[in-house]
């Protein structure tokens, strides 16, 4: 398989050389159970071509990944599993929480009361102002529009 890792474990599960259990598989991406699970259901769907950032991974692999991430979404929503919400979340680099450097989208079940600890703001939530947003959007389109 070409752009493999033999050191990650991601790509030894996607080789069947390493053990994982599975739920979906196709040409492009792979997803089976996380092995640290925070709620029963919780899934990775994975890239088969190891990449550890989404800026390294095909355009139709990274649709392909939502795709399958929607319907796993589905799925455990008819499953019987607690399931009453699904976050999915991608950490893109180490100091986004990114430990496994074979990129991957979580899709994890989530219900009312459970112990998921995931939130955006650890401290105070403060309101932006437009003029501080615009300043960053402008900083952000200007970026976007050079090749
Ligand atoms: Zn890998």
């Amino acid at each position: 398989l070409a752009g493999r890792d033999p050191e990650c474990i991601f790509c030894q599960i996607i080789t069947d050389e390493a053990e994982a259990s599975f739920v979906y598989r196709d040409e492009v991406v792979t997803a089976f159970m996380d092995l640290f699970p925070v709620n029963a259901g919780h899934l990775l769907v994975v890239p088969n071509e190891h990449t550890m950032l989404i800026d390294g991974i095909e355009e139709d692999t990274l649709r392909e990944m939502f795709s399958v991430s929607r319907m796993l979404a589905g799925g455990l929503r008819r499953s019987g599993l607690r399931c009453e919400g699904v976050n999915l979340l991608l950490a893109d680099g180490r100091s986004a929480g990114q430990v496994i450097l074979h990129s991957h989208l979580h899709v994890i079940p989530r219900f009312h009361g459970d112990e998921c600890g995931l939130r955006l703001h650890a401290g105070p939530i403060k309101e932006s102002s437009r003029a501080e947003l615009e300043a960053v959007a402008s900083r952000l389109r200007n970026v976007l529009s050079q090749p």
